[in-house]
C-alpha cells in the first residue's frame, strides 16, 4: 500500500500504529487479576520522564496495522481487550472500538486523556499527567482514576484531579515502579487516612509478566 494511502487510513483509525498485542493478566487498578487481551498502540508526546515504555513514544517505527487483524486476533484471545501506549488518544478510536464492539468484545482503555477521547468504552481508566493535562471532557467519563506517585507533591495534584471526576470514579494512587520503595510508604499513610483512595501496584511486574 503506498504510504499516503496508509496516511490516510491511520488518519482515519482503520489503521493503527501497533507497537504490541498479547494475552496476559492486567496486573493494575480495578480489573487487577483478571486475563485480557491488551493492544498497545505506538505514539505518545507526553513526555513523562519515567516512562517505562519509551519505545512507544515514536509512533513511525511501529508498524501500521489494519484494525481487522489487530481486532480478529483479539477475539481468538480474550473477551476483554484493553488499548493501552503510548497515547492511544492521538488516535481516532471509533473505528476500533466499533469493531471491537461488534465482536461483542469488552473495551478497556489507559489513558492521560490529553487527547480528545473517542472510541466506544466499557471501561476508562484515565491516569492523568502534570506535563500534559486531561482535556475537560474526560474527567465525567472516567470510571477509575489513576494517579502515578512519584513524589510527594503528587498526593496534592491526585486530590485535584479526584475533585473533577464523578462521585461513582474509583480512585487509586499507584506507586511509580523505579521510587516504590521509597513512596509505598507514604502511599500506604496516605490511603489510611483517606480511605476514599485505594493503592494500585503493577502487579504484572512482581509476577513478571508483561
Ligand atoms: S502518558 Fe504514558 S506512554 Fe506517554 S509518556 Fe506518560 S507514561 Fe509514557
Amino acid at each position: 500500500m503506498a504510504d499516503k494511502q496508509v496516511m490516510a487510513e491511520v488518519d482515519k483509525g482503520t489503521m493503527l500504529p501497533l507497537m504490541e498485542a498479547f494475552y496476559t493478566i492486567q496486573g493494575e487498578g480495578y480489573h487487577k487479576g483478571t486475563a485480557a487481551y491488551f493492544i498497545r498502540v505506538g505514539g505518545c508526546d507526553v513526555g513523562c520522564h519515567w516512562c517505562d515504555v519509551k519505545e512507544s513514544w515514536n509512533a513511525d517505527i511501529h508498524p501500521p496495522t489494519h484494525i481487522d487483524q489487530i481486532v480478529t486476533n483479539a477475539a481468538e484471545s480474550s473477551d476483554t481487550i484493553v488499548v493501552t501506549g503510548g497515547e492511544p488518544l492521538t488516535w481516532n478510536m471509533k473505528p476500533l472500538t466499533s469493531a471491537l464492539k461488534e465482536k461483542g468484545l469488552q473495551t478497556h482503555i489507559e489513558t492521560s486523556g490529553a487527547y480528545p477521547l473517542t472510541g466506544i468504552w466499557d471501561w476508562i481508566c484515565l491516569s492523568p499527567k502534570k506535563n500534559k493535562l486531561p482535556l475537560q471532557p474526560i474527567y465525567k467519563e472516567a470510571d477509575e482514576l489513576k494517579v502515578i506517585v512519584y513524589n510527594k507533591h503528587d498526593f496534592i495534584f491526585a486530590e485535584e484531579q479526584a475533585q473533577k471526576v464523578n462521585e461513582d470514579c474509583m480512585l487509586y494512587m499507584q506507586p511509580e515502579w523505579s521510587v516504590r520503595e521509597k513512596v509505598m510508604p507514604l502511599i500506604v499513610d496516605y490511603v489510611m487516612k483517606n480511605p476514599k483512595w485505594r493503592v494500585s501496584l503493577q502487579t504484572h511486574k512482581y509476577l513478571n509478566i508483561p
